[in-house]
């Protein structure tokens, strides 16, 4: 039995997923906390959010974050492999900053025009 607090709304309901059991979860107060308790029992995902190095801008670091949510095992060789990226000024919301990070087949994206 796995515990865990639903972190898809505010209410914060604390979640049991029994692993053993078809991972069914209880403690729920509404379908979304289920789902969120299987795919986190099954296959944890994060969106990323960080900065990468860009020259020629005001500021020397700009804003990415992954498209999509990406494995969370997955996020320490994202973020190595964008220890690498050196943006140049100018970039756009939604330019990629990094294509198939970590070959999950999902880019990492500007989010700040600078
Ligand atoms: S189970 Fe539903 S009500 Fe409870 S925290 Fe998750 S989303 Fe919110």
């Amino acid at each position: 039995m796995k515990e865990m607090i639903c972190i898809v709304c505010p209410k914060g309901c604390r979640l049991k997923v029994d692993e053993n059991n078809n991972y069914n979860v209880t403690g729920n107060a509404c379908p979304r906390g289920a789902e969120y308790g299987k795919n986190e029992t099954r296959n944890p995902v994060r969106v990323l959010t960080t900065t990468v190095k860009i020259g020629g801008a005001k500021y020397r670091r700009c804003p990415v974050r992954t498209e999509h949510a990406v494995p969370k095992g997955s996020l320490m060789e994202i973020m190595q492999q964008l220890n690498s990226v050196c943006l140049i000024s100018p970039v756009a919301i939604g330019d990629i900053a990094l294509e198939n990070a970590a070959d999950t087949g999902i880019n990492v994206i500007v989010t700040k025009d600078m």
